[in-house]
């Protein structure tokens, strides 16, 4: 079965987080992020070792684990009854990440949202990473080259990513504004 998938895509800084918080509070919408799960991991194991290991440099981590992790993380969802995908609709932020990613998902996802958090102003994402930075006490957050890097990660494998989707999917939205107009502009495309 088939996941009914809202995407959340855009640069690291752009508000993916602070929107998919948002949209995962809607009764019937069941929010993902990619990042969380691999934040939630035991930093001792070798999954969390392998995180660590590539996030603390900007970098992605292999496709293959973060798939697999990804695809574990929902069934034990499922398990749990927490998700339940006749009912719920996916939230997912920060996955599919590259086009890799989005091929070996599409046998899982039923795309019906594409929200593109647009940011143009690299200077913006930059001064928000830092002050989530102090925030949340995030090591890939910690450098600004560690920062400035994610940030060309993005627009080098993740960008592509948009190409994927059927175009008709995608909603760009002005990511620079505050966060109540931005979630303004996406309740009213959903
Ligand atoms: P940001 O959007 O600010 O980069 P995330 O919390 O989404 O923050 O991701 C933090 C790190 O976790 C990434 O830099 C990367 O190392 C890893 N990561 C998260 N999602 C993926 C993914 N889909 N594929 C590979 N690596 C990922």
């Amino acid at each position: 079965m088939k996941y009914q998938t809202i995407l959340l895509f855009g640069a690291p800084g752009c508000g993916k987080g602070t929107q998919g918080k948002i949209l995962g509070q809607i009764p019937g919408f069941f929010l993902l992020s990619c990042g969380d799960v691999f934040r939630g991991l035991d930093s001792r194991s070798k999954l969390g070792q392998i995180f660590l290991e590539y996030s603390s440099k900007g970098e992605l981590v292999p496709d293959e684990f973060t798939v697999q992790l990804w695809q574990n993380h929902v069934d034990a969802l499922v398990q749990a009854k927490r998700f339940s995908p006749d009912r719920d609709i996916l939230v997912l932020d920060g996955i599919p990440r590259n086009l890799n990613q989005a091929k070996i998902m599409s046998d899982r996802l039923c795309v019906t949202r594409l929200f593109h958090l647009d940011c143009p102003d690299r200077a913006k994402l930059v001064e928000r990473l830092k002050r989530r930075a102090l925030r949340e006490n995030r090591l890939d957050d910690a450098n600004e080259a560690t920062i400035r890097h994610r940030i060309e990660v993005y627009e080098a494998e993740t960008v592509s990513v948009l190409g994927f989707y059927d175009k008709d999917l995608v909603a760009v939205i002005d990511g620079t504004r505050s966060p109540l107009e931005v979630a303004r502009a996406v309740l009213a495309r959903l």
